[in-house]
């Protein structure tokens, strides 16, 4: 890279730094990220297409999931990478809209290159844009409708809505009542504010069975079995005791070199060591504890004690596992076992140890307020397990997100619509080059309808006319019903979503196209790969 100085060349930047400036460096950034936008465009809404994603190990995802998409495939461009951010983005605050966030974003770049071709310069767009965000959030709040946390009938339609076409579809109805009644479980309420810790809901896959056998269990599922087999398979009204500590006379005091002279005091080492464990049993059973969770190890001999006792015993228990328990059962966790006692016990209806397909799972269940719960994930396969992991994932999400704002909108592309409508007219009192930013935003949001009729193999053009006209004429609740083209009351259709997640995929799709639009100098210490303007950007090797 050089410059020219009265004809002499500077050289700025070292050999093999590549640089693109000004329209080249934003239309290489507007390229790469709407190919982004493209890879996952045709799997949104119910009617989505899935991928199938092949690893560098041979490894398969197959999934609708546009989160998981942009996970899976291995994104080299610096812009494609902040896309993926967009989505890891919407994943984390609202659990859904990914696809949307990431198409939106891409869309509104698309629109902004148009501008850019009329001369407009990206600072105007971007301030525009910025406007138009503020504004389209206006807008679909008023649009919402207030619910409350008690409307379960609202609130699993909301599940629904966000399980619709995933691979979790055939049971839907079960699957939004168990994701309801986990996120009642472990929410908190405090006054009108309700918080809900995501990490509370164990999601525990075994494969096997159908979809169907899916159940929620109102404690915690450990994938692990009882320590030994003369242990009670299953207590009911279980004290529960949590130990972080090990249940093993500490290994140094053994180990260490010690002469032993006569026989006699090999054994006395060895009652030593037996006392120590017996004691450590005794204390467990004082405490009226008959199950017992060790995150550290659990000595044979204590083992054999602990089933002489009756004690239903697992030992290495992850420590986030424990800290479920404790949770679950309201146990407290404690490290020595001079804690123990009565009042440090948890309790749970039945704990018992069951055959899940080729392994021993523990179940601690019917406990009592649990403020952690476990879902246990069935299906034919590993793939479908795993895509049911993901659509519960969603749904959790979505039902965590009305929890916390208790503010919905209609789907379908009914709240897209409707802002677009309600931007259009707020151009108009704006005025100047913002005003065309404006109605490119509005046109934008608009991605989102056409994008689900095209998936849906219906003529985009078409339902966007109709959906125009029905909108004015019926109001915010009017989408397209993907299943058979017409435009409907998507809220009376129970196509319903949180307001979160239409705001979220607002402020990040518009924040990184303001974002790749002011970038006018890309400065790459090693080669960006194939693009050149107006060049396929590199994408990495996909894998596939
Ligand atoms: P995302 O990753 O953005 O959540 P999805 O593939 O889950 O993408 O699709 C979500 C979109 O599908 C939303 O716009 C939602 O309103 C729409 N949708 C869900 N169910 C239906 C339905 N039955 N008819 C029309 N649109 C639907
Ligand atoms: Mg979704």
């Amino acid at each position: 890279m050089s410059s020219q100085l009265s004809g002499q060349p500077i050289l700025i930047l070292k050999e093999g730094v590549e640089r693109k400036r000004g329209r080249d460096a934003q239309s290489t950034n507007i390229m790469a990220a709407k190919v982004i936008a493209d890879t996952v465009k045709s799997t949104l809404g119910p009617r989505g297409m899935d991928k199938m994603l092949v690893g560098s190990m041979g490894d398969i995802v197959v999934t609708n999931d546009g989160a998981t998409i942009l996970k899976e495939i291995d994104i080299e461009h610096p812009a494609a990478k902040m896309m993926v951010e967009v989505a890891k983005t919407q994943e984390n605050e609202v659990g859904d809209g990914t696809t949307t966030a990431v198409v939106l974003a891409g869309e509104l770049l698309k629109k902004a290159e148009d501008l850019i071709e009329q001369e407009i310069h990206p600072t105007v767009i971007a301030k525009g844009y910025r406007m138009a965000a503020t504004k389209a959030k206006e807008i679909a709040t008023e649009a919402s409708v207030d619910i409350s946390v008690d409307d379960d009938e609202i609130i699993r339609k909301v599940a629904m809505t966000a399980m619709t076409g995933k691979g979790a579809e055939k049971a839907k109805e079960l699957l939004a009542d168990i994701v309801v009644e986990a996120v009642k479980s472990v929410s908190v309420v405090k006054g009108s504010e309700v918080t809900v810790d995501k990490d509370q809901i164990k999601l525990e896959k075994k494969e096997g069975e159908g979809i169907e056998n899916t159940e929620l269990i109102r404690g915690v599922v450990i994938d692990k079995e009882r320590v030994h087999s003369a242990m009670p398979k299953s207590v009911k009204d279980a004290k529960i005791a949590l130990v972080d500590s090990a249940m093993e006379v500490k290994k140094t005091e053994i180990d260490a070199k010690i002469n032993i002279t006569d026989p006699n005091q090999l054994q006395a080492f060895l009652d030593e060591e037996e006392g120590m464990l017996k004691d450590m049993v005794e204390r467990v059973k004082d405490s009226g504890a008959n199950v017992l969770f060790a995150q550290k190890g659990i000595d044979d001999l204590a083992q054999h004690y602990l089933a002489k006792a009756g004690i239903f015993a697992i030992r290495r228990v992850k420590e986030s596992d424990m800290k479920k328990l404790s949770k679950a059962t309201g146990a407290r966790i404690v490290s020595t076992l001079d804690d123990l006692s009565s009042d440090n016990l948890g309790v749970a209806g039945l704990v018992e140890e069951v055959k899940i397909g080729d392994d021993a799972m523990t179940f601690v269940r019917d406990c009592k307020d649990p403020k952690s719960v476990s879902i246990l994930v069935r299906g034919g396969t590993e793939h479908i397990v795993d895509e049911v992991e993901r659509a519960l994932d969603d749904a959790i999400g979505v039902v965590a997100s009305v929890f916390r704002d208790k503010k919905v909108v209609s789907g379908g592309g009914a709240a897209e619509v409707e802002i677009a409508r309600g931007l259009r007219e707020y151009a108009k009192g704006v005025g100047g080059r913002e005003q065309l930013a404006i109605e490119a935003y509005a046109d934008a949001m608009e991605v989102i309808p056409r994008a689900l009729a095209e998936n849906a193999g219906l003529d985009p053009i078409d339902v966007i006319v109709e959906l125009r006209s029905e909108n004015q004429k019926r109001g915010a609740k009017i989408g397209i019903d993907v299943f058979d083209g017409k435009a409907k009351d998507m809220y009376a259709e129970g196509i319903i979503e949180p307001l979160s997640v239409k705001t979220q995929a607002i402020d990040s799709s518009s924040e990184i196209a303001v974002m790749i639009l002011r970038i006018d100098d890309l400065i790459a210490a090693s080669s960006l790969g194939g693009g050149g303007a107006g060049g396929p950007p590199d994408m990495g090797d996909m894998g596939y």
